[in-house]
């Protein structure tokens, strides 16, 4: 079989979780293919993507919107969300979001059913753009969104068309209010508890109630304080894990049309964030 080559390009681009995710899934597979990490500062992106010779790249902070204005063609989900996170080389560039996809799979892999669920979103800024329009398009959820900058909660669902589809409320209700609105489930995009903050979370736990089902955007680490109270409490919760190894598992799908091995890809994520 012929090698392909694909990358995670960035700026900086650190300790990245993609490659020994990509990685790990080649060699389950018996794939020959490579996948490496790159540092591309934003002038010389332009350039990069004219002349790479890769057959696909992952693309991730600071170039996900940037890079839109060098690609021939993208996916109308990427364009709602105003980013691209996978490109394909082949006769043309084309760039995806992957992100609102891996939302959904690890939602869809927990036997979670949005339809007429009430969904709370924490958090306006980058990842909640997927996770607010993989929300509205297709599902008959009721979604409810706070930021603790209001403004941008409300620049943003204008920004997305999905104004009215969203309902805005108050950030301090998620900590002075007795009583969360009637939430099934809740969606932290924020990046409180985030490390090194480990000790922080953006909902007291008091606030919480087992019937809810927490999904907490991030990763870093495995376990954030927001799921540690709702576990406790008996509360289901999702992982910012899953949901980048289900958008990375959607990668190889664009780029390779495989079926990815994702326990594989979540065991090289934890080795990684455990190493
Ligand atoms: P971002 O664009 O910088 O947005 C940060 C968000 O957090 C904003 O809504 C911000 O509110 C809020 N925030 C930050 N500090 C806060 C605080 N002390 N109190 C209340 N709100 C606070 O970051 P991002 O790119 O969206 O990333 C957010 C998190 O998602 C990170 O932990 C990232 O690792 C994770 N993530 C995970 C995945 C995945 O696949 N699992 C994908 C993407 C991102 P303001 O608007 O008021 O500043």
């Amino acid at each position: 079989m012929q090698q392909k080559k694909f990358a995670v390009i960035g700026h900086p681009i650190g300790h990245s979780l993609s490659k020994p995710m990509h990685e790990a899934a080649f060699k389950k597979l018996n794939l020959p293919h490579t996948y490496d990490k790159l540092d591309i500062a934003p002038e010389d992106l332009e350039q990069f993507i004219k002349t790479t010779n890769l057959d696909g790249i992952n693309v991730t902070i600071p170039h996900k919107v940037e890079v839109m204005k060098h690609l021939d063609e993208i996916s109308n989900e990427a364009k709602q969300i105003k980013a691209v996170n996978t490109i394909s080389f082949n006769e043309t560039k084309t760039g995806n979001n992957t992100d609102w996809i891996g939302f959904q799979n690890s939602l869809k892999e927990e036997g979670i059913i949005l339809e007429n669920k009430n969904v709370l979103v924490i958090g306006a800024g980058g990842a909640s753009r997927a996770i607010l329009v993989s929300l509205t398009n297709n599902n008959n959820a009721n979604v409810t969104l706070t930021n603790r900058t209001q403004q941008k909660a409300e620049d943003l669902v204008k920004e997305l068309g999905i104004q009215d589809k969203v309902k805005i409320i108050s950030y301090e209700l998620l900590t002075t209010s007795h009583q969360l609105p009637q939430v099934d489930i809740i969606v932290n995009t924020t990046s409180v508890g985030m490390h090194p903050h480990e000790d922080q979370s953006p909902i007291p736990k008091e606030l919480l109630k087992p019937n809810h089902i927490i999904f907490d955007l991030i990763y870093n680490p495995l376990k954030t304080k927001l799921m540690k109270d709702s576990e406790e409490i008996g509360c289901k919760t999702i992982s910012g894990m899953s949901m980048l190894v289900h958008q990375g598992a959607q990668s190889l799908r664009i780029w390779l049309g495989i079926e990815p091995p994702i326990q594989t890809m979540k065991d090289a994520v934890m080795k990684s964030l455990i190493s």
